[in-house]
């Protein structure tokens, strides 16, 4: 029998704990005891592997509806193991939006890696395929991106790599496998900064590597153990606990991000929203073809970057911060804070917008929210008269 999504997420962190306990166990331990100077028992170190570790790692790998997961320090630590699947010579083909540490790792793997890595615009799959040659290994995209809200077609892409033999890895960090499950849409590797949605409280730093493909997990884990940013006993702990709650919290943050969208689509100080739940969205349909929602994060426009910051300074339910995906609503400006690390030679093309102000839904009411939105730009039409009439 098959279980919906809800049901797993409350059900698949079942352990084989000896006293029965509910809650997953916590082996906040280093070492385990070997039987023999010979034998080995399932775990021996915890940077090789530890139960904890385990159980999220298979948690999340169900979740997504993969066989096997690695888990790690954080979503750049997870990003970063799958790049070593490639080797100098190799090119990496990689989206022109993307989470702004990924677009400097993959800077990095250029400069002193002797990765080619370029950039495409992964929203149109042609584009992609004509960009493939013989020394493609990889195609790593984030759909929808972050933060532009760009969808790719993961079906389509999918058909491009498999016909031409190279890996696909998705960054699913914006819409969790409540609403996106990239495998089952046929890319070869997900991955997930677990900081964001898969934690959703602000107060863990983690990332996830999943795959079906047992030789690629196999390099991922090794990756894992030789490199030593497997994530921490507690904090795998901690994004157990997160798991259970992980298909309710989706679900309101995607209904109050709806109800954001609506608002600021219809206000007249902002020039594009931009969220696939909006029909005039260009991703629109085949976001709904792929995805089972819209997620909780939309981005808007206001023409005016300095009326941008005022507004995200004028917010107080929102808080300013990066990430997204907590219980807590977050407003950021992504040019100067999440995507700052974006290379400067590289800014004029994969910085977002100046006036780009993201939003992140929490769990408040919506209504609520809105209100506190709908202060803050109106402070900030009020700022614009009163200096008008004193005529700076
Ligand atoms: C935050 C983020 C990352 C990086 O994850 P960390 O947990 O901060 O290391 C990678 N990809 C996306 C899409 C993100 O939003």
């Amino acid at each position: 029998m098959s279980f919906g999504f809800a049901t797993r997420c409350v059900q698949s962190r079942d352990h084989d704990d000896p006293h029965g306990a509910t809650a997953p166990p916590l082996h906040q331990t280093a070492t385990f005891r070997q039987p023999t100077a010979t034998d080995f028992g399932d775990f021996d170190y915890t940077r090789s592997g530890n139960p904890t570790r385990s159980l999220v790692e298979r948690h999340v790998a169900a979740l997504e509806g993969g066989a096997h997961g690695a888990a790690f320090t954080s979503g750049m630590a997870a990003i970063a193991a799958v790049t070593r699947l490639v080797k100098a010579g190799d090119e990496v083909l990689a989206g022109d939006d993307l989470y702004g540490g990924t677009t400097r790792l993959l800077a990095r793997l250029a400069c002193s890696h002797g990765v080619r890595v370029r950039h495409v615009d992964a929203t149109d799959p042609q584009r992609v395929a004509d960009a493939i040659t013989e020394r493609t290994r990889l195609v790593l995209v984030e759909t929808p991106t972050n933060p532009l809200l760009s969808v790719t077609d993961l079906r389509a892409l999918a058909d491009v790599t498999r016909r031409r033999g190279v890996t696909l890895a998705v960054d699913n960090s914006l819409m969790s496998p409540t609403l996106q499950r990239p495998l089952e849409l046929g890319a070869d590797v997900v991955v997930h900064s677990a900081t964001k949605f898969l934690g959703g409280h602000a107060d863990l730093s983690a990332g996830v590597v999943v795959t079906n493909d047992p030789a690629l997990h196999e390099r991922i884990a090794f990756t894992q153990n030789a490199e030593g940013a497997g994530l921490a006993p507690f904090d795998c702990w901690l994004l157990l606990r997160s798991l259970p709650t992980l298909a309710l919290r989706v679900e309101r943050q995607c209904a109050t991000a709806a109800r954001l969208a609506q608002f600021l689509a219809a206000h007249a100080l902002t020039q594009r929203v931009l969220y696939p739940g909006l029909p005039a969205h260009p991703g629109h349909a085949i976001h709904a073809a792929q995805a089972s929602g819209f997620g909780a994060v939309l981005s808007f426009t206001t023409g005016d970057a300095a009326l941008s910051r005022r507004i995200v300074e004028g917010t107080r339910l929102f808080k300013i911060a990066v990430s997204f995906g907590s219980v807590g609503s977050v407003i950021s400006l992504p040019a100067r804070m999440s995507h700052a690390s974006v290379p400067d030679a590289l800014r004029s093309r994969l910085a977002p917008p100046e006036d780009l102000v993201r939003i992140s839904a929490g769990l408040e009411d919506a209504e609520d929210l809105v209100a506190d939105l709908e202060t803050a730009i109106a402070g900030v039409r009020c700022a614009r008269i009163s200096a008008a009439s004193r005529g700076d």
